[in-house]
């Protein structure tokens, strides 16, 4: 098992996997000194696609440039719940303006973080309800950010869905009953690194089960490594043991699981691939 975990980029090459991160912050530090050079890793590693996700205006400028950069590399946009208390009007307007350039191909993240509690909780719940009917009046797919909310946060999409436009949850952190109410909306479940790690046996039981057509891989890099690289900068060419571990926990083998979730990616945000 251990050779399986270190080997290296070319050998995923020569075994023709093929991966999207699905949500990656490459306008971040440390990734936004070096996008050339993360980018140049991703596709050693087999990536054809990178989502990079902007959390407020500023940020998701930075990442809808870099994606002009790559023809790989893909932006979303929208006020992250931590940003919420600088969701106004005006603002909300720059960001559909944003989001009107081609390269722009969600809306999000968007949602609730009860957790953290960056933003007063009311002020994120305006905000997640604003910013999904500005996401429909634009007919993008959302990408909604849970975080010890998934109670509210489901509650509110099932009162504002249908999203015909479909969406994803990202970083998925909920329980049995939490996956089924999103599949029911639905949506797709995006795995994160976190499923590698010894103590997360509900998420790899998550994971075991979604069906084919609604999983998606994501690292959410610069945070969240996987193992063995938990700890260091995450990159979007980790995204490879990721894949790895949910391979193996479905009882698939990492190019049929890499195919899937990369057919999933490329329909849920209709890229160009
Ligand atoms: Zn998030
Ligand atoms: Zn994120």
């Amino acid at each position: 098992m251990e050779t399986k975990t270190c080997s290296d980029a070319s050998d995923n090459k020569k075994n023709d996997v093929i991966l999207i991160d699905s949500h990656a912050h490459l306008e971040l530090e440390p990734l936004v000194e070096q996008t050339q050079a993360v980018v140049a890793r991703a596709v050693a590693a087999g990536l054809i696609g990178i989502i990079t996700v902007g959390i407020d205006l500023q940020d998701a400028k930075v990442a809808l440039g870099i994606a002009e950069q790559f023809d790989m590399v893909f932006a979303a946009a929208g006020f992250h719940p931590h940003n919420a208390k600088d969701v106004a009007d005006n603002s909300l307007l720059q960001m559909e303006k944003l989001c009107e350039n081609p390269k722009v191909v969600g809306y999000g993240e968007i949602g609730l973080d009860f957790f953290r509690n960056r933003s007063p909780r009311d002020l994120q719940l305006a905000a997640f309800s604003n910013q999904m009917e500005l996401a429909q009046k634009i007919r993008k797919p959302i990408i909604v950010h849970l975080r010890d909310a998934y109670q509210e946060g489901l509650a509110m999409l099932e009162k504002h869905g249908p999203f015909p436009f479909g969406g994803v949850i990202h970083c998925f952190s909920g329980d049995e009953s939490d996956a089924r109410r999103a599949l029911d909306l639905g949506f797709y479940i995006s795995i994160p690194g976190t499923v590698t790690y010894k103590k997360n046996d509900k998420l790899r039981a998550i994971a075991a089960t979604i069906p084919d057509d609604r999983i998606l891989l994501e690292t959410d890099c610069p945070f969240l490594s996987p193992e063995p690289l938990r700890g260091k900068d995450n990159e979007p060419s980790y995204i490879i043991h990721t894949a790895r571990k949910v391979a193996e926990i479905r009882g698939v083998d990492l190019q049929s699981l890499g195919l899937l979730a990369t057919q999933n990616a490329i329909r849920l945000f209709n890229l160009p691939l």
